[in-house]
C-alpha cells in the first residue's frame, strides 16, 4: 500500500497505480475507521482495479471552520487506520494535513454552495456543513479522478449532495451508496460512537430502535405516527432529539404522510446523547414495494 500525504506525493502514487491498474474506486473518510468504512473499501474493491482512500478531517465541515470541540475532539489514530486500509486492500492511502490541502491560510478562497439543498436536515443545524463536504468531496474527485467514488447511506444527505454534485459539475465518474452497517446492538457504526460512555450508548439505541419501528409498521402497511416517534426520542433517557424527519428517498424533500404509506421514503433523525450528535436513518417500503424489487 502506498501512503500519499502531500498531493504531489499522491501524483506519483497515482501514476503508478495508473500504469497497471484500469479503474479505480475512490473511498473518502475522515480517519478512525470502523467496519462502515471497511464495507465501502470491500464495494470499491469489488468494481474496481484499484482503490484509494483518504483519510481527511476537513476542518470546513465543522462549526466556525474547525474552531469547535467537534473538531478538536474528533478521534484521530492515523497509524490503526492505515493497518486497517492495509488489511482491507486499499492501494493507496491519501492523508493530507489541513495545510496540505488548503495552502496556508487553512481556508479556501472559492467554494462549493451547496444551497438549499445543503441548508435543510442536517443542514439546518449545521450551517455550512455540506458547502464544506462539497468542497472537499470535489477536490478529492480533482485530485485522484476516480472511475466511481463511494459513499455510506449512514450520511443520506451526504449522497444527495454529492450526487447532485456530480450531476450539476459534470464530475465525470459514478457515485456509489452502500447500506448502513450497524453495530450487532443495532447502533449504526461511527467515528463518534468511541465517544459514548456505556450509558450513552445505550441511551442511544432508542434511535435506531424507534427507526426500526418505523421501518416494520411501513413493511405492514400500517399508519406511520412520525409525531409519536418523535416523542419517543424526546421523552428518552438521556437523548436530546436535534430532527426526526419523513423525507423522499432520492431528493430528501419532505413528505407530508397521513396515514399508510404509499411510496418507498426515508426517514432520517439526529440525536444528541452527552457531547456527541448522532445521525442516522432508516429506508421505509410499504409492502407492495417490497415485493415489486
Ligand atoms: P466519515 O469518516 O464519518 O466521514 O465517513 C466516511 C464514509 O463512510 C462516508 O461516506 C460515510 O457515509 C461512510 N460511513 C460511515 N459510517 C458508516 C456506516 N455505519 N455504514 C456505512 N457507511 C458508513
Amino acid at each position: 500500500m502506498l501512503i500519499a500525504r502531500t498531493k504531489k506525493e499522491l501524483a506519483a502514487a497515482l501514476a503508478e497505480i495508473r500504469s497497471h491498474h484500469r479503474s479505480i474506486g475512490l473511498v473518502p473518510t475522515m480517519g478512525a475507521l470502523h467496519s462502515g468504512h471497511a464495507s465501502l473499501v470491500a464495494a470499491a474493491r469489488e468494481e474496481n482495479d484499484a482503490v484509494v482512500a483518504s483519510i481527511f478531517v476537513n476542518p470546513l465541515q465543522f462549526e466556525a471552520l474547525g474552531d469547535c470541540d467537534d473538531y478538536r475532539n474528533y478521534p484521530r489514530q492515523l497509524d490503526a487506520d492505515l493497518s486497517l486500509m492495509e488489511a482491507e486492500g486499499v492501494d493507496v492511502v491519501f492523508a493530507p494535513e489541513v495545510e496540505e490541502m488548503y495552502g496556508p491560510t487553512g481556508v479556501p478562497l472559492l467554494w462549493v454552495r451547496t444551497g438549499a439543498m445543503g441548508e435543510r436536515l442536517e443542514g439546518a443545524s449545521r450551517p455550512g456543513h455540506f458547502d464544506g463536504v462539497a468542497t472537499v468531496v470535489a477536490k478529492l474527485f480533482n485530485l485522484v479522478r476516480p472511475d466511481r467514488a463511494y459513499f455510506g447511506q449512514k450520511d443520506a444527505q451526504q449522497v444527495a449532495v454529492i450526487r447532485r454534485l456530480v450531476a450539476d459539475l459534470d464530475f465525470p465518474l459514478d457515485i456509489r451508496a452502500v447500506p448502513i452497517i450497524r453495530a450487532a446492538d443495532g447502533l449504526a457504526e461511527s467515528s463518534r460512537n468511541q465517544r459514548l460512555s456505556d450509558t450513552d450508548r445505550t441511551a442511544a439505541l432508542a434511535l435506531p430502535r424507534v427507526l426500526s419501528t418505523l421501518a416494520e409498521r411501513a413493511a405492514g402497511n400500517q399508519p406511520l405516527d412520525i409525531e409519536g416517534a418523535r416523542a419517543q426520542l424526546r421523552n428518552a433517557d438521556g437523548v436530546r432529539l436535534d430532527h426526526l424527519e419523513l423525507v423522499d428517498a432520492a431528493t430528501l424533500e419532505p413528505l407530508a404522510v397521513s396515514g399508510a404509506l404509499d411510496r418507498p421514503a426515508l426517514v432520517v433523525a439526529a440525536i444528541h446523547v452527552g457531547a456527541v450528535r448522532l445521525i442516522d436513518n432508516g429506508e421505509l417500503i410499504p409492502a407492495g414495494d417490497r415485493d415489486l424489487r
